[in-house]
């Protein structure tokens, strides 16, 4: 067997054992590659644009939904894979452990259906943070699998990503409880984000993305103590513990402003990550948004 596909498939393991170990039971895989697996001399194009379908992983678990893709045609990228320590793996599990059991907010622990601790990989360069998980994270155990959720999907899937190459998790684990409300979210409480956060600093810390993104002004509050608002301080890149960090909107903001000059405004700072990370893009992302047509559309 050629030492390259030897690398390429110890790479591949290694990466579907860093998945399967936080939780992760679904990844992506196009059919051209499921077929190219079959064929054990060849090496894979990690590069070549397809239509994903879904795969299991072999673990008894729940069925997570995965949200849909982007409807644009973005030949998917790979940012180069560091394979983690065994030693990283087991700090990680014993990190989710300590989370999955955490009852530091009684209240939040009696009201959750599961601890929303995170998703991605724990190689990832690129690390997303939003605000707490709303009911359908609650429901599933994944951060970011809502509406808004489904937005954020497409948003890194525009860029030639997808959610397996990154990681994305939440100010807080548990969705804040709405006592007398059948329905609707509420922002995290100050005393709630300080009890919870420093799991979001352990995953960073462990993590070590090169680049963070902080979806709306909780997560921006949340990592760096700022309060003004996002609007100010999206598209300003920032630091986190000397990680750059950039501030964007929130997706649920876009799902309530549909204005095309906002979801730009979105697009502009990806595109300054994406060139950060030193990633590809192409004319017709560096376009999105400039016209009429519409890259990451809800419908
Ligand atoms: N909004 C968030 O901030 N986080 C989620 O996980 C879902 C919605």
């Amino acid at each position: 067997m050629p030492a390259p596909y030897n690398e390429l498939l110890d790479a591949t393991i290694q990466h579907l054992e860093n998945l399967k170990s936080q939780g992760v039971r679904h990844v992506a895989v196009a059919p051209e590659t499921l077929h190219a697996l079959a064929q054990p001399a060849k090496i894979i194009s990690t590069t070549a644009p397809a239509p994903k379908t879904e795969t299991t992983l072999s673990m008894p678990a729940k069925k997570i939904t995965a949200p849909a893709e982007t409807k644009a045609a973005v030949a998917p990228v790979r940012l180069p894979i560091t394979s983690s320590s065994p030693e990283k793996t087991a700090a990680f599990a014993e990190l989710q452990k300590r989370a999955l059991s955490c009852v530091k907010c009684p209240h939040l622990a009696a009201s959750r259906k599961n601890v929303v601790f995170g998703v991605g990989s724990i190689d990832a360069q690129l690390m997303f943070v939003g605000e707490a998980p709303g009911a359908d994270e609650d429901e599933q155990g994944e951060p970011f699998v809502g509406r808004a959720g489904q937005l954020l999907t497409k948003i890194i899937s525009a860029t030639g990503l997808s959610r397996a190459d990154v990681y994305i998790a939440n100010i807080l684990k548990c969705r804040p409880d709405t006592p007398g409300q059948s329905a609707g979210n509420r922002k995290p409480t100050p005393d709630e984000m300080a009890t919870c956060i420093p799991y979001l600093h352990e995953q960073i810390d462990l993590i070590k993305p090169k680049v963070l993104v902080a979806l709306g002004a909780t997560a921006v509050d949340g990592l760096l103590g700022k309060t003004i608002g996002i609007t100010k301080l999206r598209g300003n890149w920032q630091t986190y513990r000397g990680t750059p960090l950039m501030p964007t909107y929130h997706p649920a903001y876009l799902l309530r402003n549909q204005a095309m000059s906002e979801k730009r405004k979105v697009w502009e700072d990806m595109l300054a990550v994406m060139q950060k990370l030193g990633m590809p893009i192409s004319e017709k992302q560096r376009n999105f948004f400039l016209k009429a047509r519409n890259f990451f559309r809800q419908d």
